[in-house]
């Protein structure tokens, strides 16, 4: 794409976000030159690495209620944060904002920095985010590129190289497409374009603002773009989790403990388990006592887990350092969605 006709996209595509920008509580309307609370970007940020924005919303509306600013969360317990954060996945995430924020009040005195090289030494800010943060929260020259821009940056200049050897080719389009500094709305109008008309199923090109230019719909290889790596099959682990239910003050209780700080789901509550890589002792029968209830299958970034969920009426097998959890107030013990999906079948087979 020569200089004009990028020049003439980016102000089509301007122009189509200030009447059509997507109302997200991070976000405040386009155009104005105001710029959002650094703080509320760095959070949707970091929450949204990974997550999608319908299933971010809830979560960080609960947190900014409960934690308005840094200093609110920096005051507050990391167990609760934890416990807030549960069910939104990707563990380490929370465990870093907490380290983030504590670095940024020690070392920063409370502000967050506006360039992208410091944002990228804070923990859980990687490349991307320290883009984002820069560019959306403070104006910064800074060109974040997510996978919606990717997508839609390779469309415009029909980028053919597959991912991820194209990153570099996508990153140069991006800085020809990208307006002068302190525009920090243009990385929005980009993503907004890649989870609306450019979306990676079915470009709507005729309800593109910059189909004009865009060269994959001139070729009619749209559909095609940006040409993905081929999937690599995840390797299967198996695990057993164990719901240890018992009469505790007059009502129906269960053993919960809390994973090693480190690793996966680390920090977080759950029901007492094992997981490794072979199934030869989840395919032996459980010990005496103990009940199988079924399994779970769920997928993490680097493998996929069938956990075994096994019941035991037996208190003395509570062992450890752990706590009785009303069964009544499950919702507020704050289990990762691994856990909480192996206590809804332990309850839903008992009840049977
Ligand atoms: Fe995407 Fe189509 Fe617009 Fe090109 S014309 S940017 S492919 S929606």
């Amino acid at each position: 794409m020569d200089v004009e006709s990028a020049s003439l996209a980016r102000e089509a595509i301007i122009a189509h976000y200030a009447h059509s920008a997507r109302v997200l509580p991070w976000r405040i309307a386009p155009g104005g030159g105001a710029i959002p609370d650094p703080y509320r970007v760095w959070l949707s940020e970091v929450m949204l690495q990974q997550t999608t924005v319908a299933a971010v919303i809830p979560y960080f509306e609960r947190f900014t209620a409960r934690w308005p600013t840094l200093a609110a969360l920096v005051a507050a317990d990391t167990a609760d944060v934890l416990s807030a954060w549960a069910g939104l996945g990707y563990y380490s995430r929370a465990r870093n904002l907490i380290a983030c924020a504590r670095l940024v009040v020690a070392e920063h005195g409370g502000a967050f920095p506006s360039d992208e090289t410091t944002l990228r030494r804070l923990p859980g800010v990687g490349d991307y985010t320290a883009a984002a943060i820069a560019a959306i929260g403070f104006g910064q020259c800074a060109i974040p590129i997510d996978a919606n821009v990717t997508r839609v940056v390779a469309r415009l200049f029909a980028i053919t190289t597959p991912l991820p050897e194209a990153k570099g080719a996508v990153r140069d389009a991006a800085a020809q497409l990208w307006p002068v500094c302190g525009r920090g709305d243009f990385a929005q109008a980009l993503m907004d374009m890649g989870a609306g008309v450019c979306s990676s199923r079915a470009p709507r090109c005729a309800d593109c603002p910059a189909s004009a230019w865009c060269m994959a719909y001139r070729q009619g290889i749209a559909d095609a773009l940006p040409v993905k790596p081929a999937k690599k099959l995840k390797p299967e682990r198996h695990g057993r989790a164990l719901w240890i239910a018992a009469e505790r003050g007059g009502e129906p209780a269960v053993w919960l403990v809390r994973r090693p700080p480190r690793g996966l789901l680390g920090g977080m509550r759950a029901l007492p388990s094992v997981m490794g890589p072979s199934n030869e002792w989840s395919d032996t029968p459980p010990p005496p006592g103990w009940c199988e209830m079924g399994a779970i299958r769920h997928i993490f970034t680097h493998f996929a887990l069938t956990l075994v969920v096994e019941r035991s009426h037996d208190a003395a097998l509570a062992v450890g350092e752990g706590e009785w959890w009303p069964i009544s107030r499950l919702d507020e013990a704050g289990l990762p969605s691994l856990y909480r999906r192996a206590a809804d079948l332990a309850i839903m087979e008992q009840v049977r």
